[in-house]
């Protein structure tokens, strides 16, 4: 494992508990953990990761050893990305949101969230902060304001600096981690709201809350920017090559072609690659300045430790691999 403090690029895996419909069935748990690095599924060559994380692992341990070094970085002026990856059910939004209210089952936002205003609460008086936060979604490669439904397509642009954005998404100024909640919760009640089974949609869509944080010293007049990424990826299972038509199929290409994207984008940057293939999708656009170079990105690798999931657990835990 490289020195930590100069990896940029992160890859964690977590595996769930076996759900209560997989222990009714009977179904085999395959994982073996070897170490903390380290998972077998039966017979297969092992999978090494830089941190495994087995099924009984809670949500704030989780925290504490994944997400809560970032908060700092971002703090620090740096820019960050953490992704979950997985088949739907496998554990990505219990990972990224978990029970938004729930102190002990929240899951990373909601405690990246505290962590920022405790950290900027405990700062001297000089410092001024200004912090905003965005939540859109990615369905049919089209991009949906959380917080503004009216705002169905917007594009990718680039400022002068030739820094890519979501032109036109709302950019909400928030001063209290009850505010930030609040966004969360109006976002997600949008995002329902939309749809007829939310289940099948969010496993269809990628949803992506950014975190934008502006320090000014104002002895100084110092400034220093760093925004954050929280992406919740579509599903990653294969879909069925009978029966998908219509919209399902196009569901299913879309997504096939922005995870792949995505997948490139990260092993070109694990490789040291000069040519990283950010403008093949809208995603690694969006998130081109948040990824490479001087910026900290996470990926956790969402898993279902039940036989039943062979298949889609491997091919899961080799898109992981890809990218160390
Ligand atoms: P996904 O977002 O990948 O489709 P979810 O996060 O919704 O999957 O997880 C599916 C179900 O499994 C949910 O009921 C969730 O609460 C539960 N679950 C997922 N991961 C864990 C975990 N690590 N510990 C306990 N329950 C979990
Ligand atoms: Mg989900």
């Amino acid at each position: 494992m490289a020195d930590p403090a100069e990896c940029t690029i992160k890859v964690v895996c977590r595996f769930r508990p076996l759900n209560s419909a997989e222990v009714a069935r009977g179904d085999q748990y395959i994982p073996k953990f070897k170490g903390e690095d380290c998972v077998v599924i039966a017979v297969s060559k092992p999978y090494y990761f830089d941190r495994v994380f087995q099924s009984n692992t809670t949500q704030v341990q989780f925290y504490n050893a994944v997400a809560q070094k970032i908060v700092k970085d971002v703090l620090d002026g740096y820019n960050g990305t953490i992704f979950a990856y997985g088949q739907t059910s496998s554990g990505k939004t219990h990972t990224m949101e978990g029970k938004l209210h729930d102190p002990d089952m929240m899951g990373i936002i909601p405690r990246i969230v505290q962590d920022i205003f405790n950290y900027i609460y405990s700062m001297d008086e000089n410092l001024e902060f200004h912090i905003k936060v965005s939540y859109f979604e990615i369905y049919l490669d089209k991009i949906k304001d959380l917080l503004d439904v009216s705002k169905t397509n917007l594009s990718v642009h680039e400022d002068k600096n030739r820094v890519p954005f979501v032109k036109g998404c709302t950019e909400r100024f928030v001063c209290s981690p009850d505010e930030v909640m609040d966004a969360i919760d109006e976002g997600k009640s949008n995002r329902h709201v939309a749809v007829t089974n939310m289940n099948e949609h969010s496993s269809r869509s990628h949803s992506i809350f950014l975190i934008n944080i502006k320090q000014e010293n104002s002895q100084t007049e110092q400034k220093l920017t760093g925004k954050l990424y929280l992406v919740d990826l579509a599903g990653s299972e294969k879909v069925g090559k009978t029966g998908a038509e219509g919209t399902v199929l196009d569901e299913a290409k879309m997504i096939n072609k922005s995870l792949s994207s995505l997948g490139n984008v990260i092993s070109a940057l694990a490789e040291g690659s000069t040519y990283v293939p950010y403008r093949d999708s809208k995603m690694t656009r969006i998130l081109q300045d948040s990824l490479g170079g001087n910026c900290r990105t996470t990926m956790v690798i969402c898993c279902s430790p039940s036989a039943f999931n062979d298949a889609e657990t491997r091919s899961t835990l080799l898109f992981g691999q890809r990218a160390k």
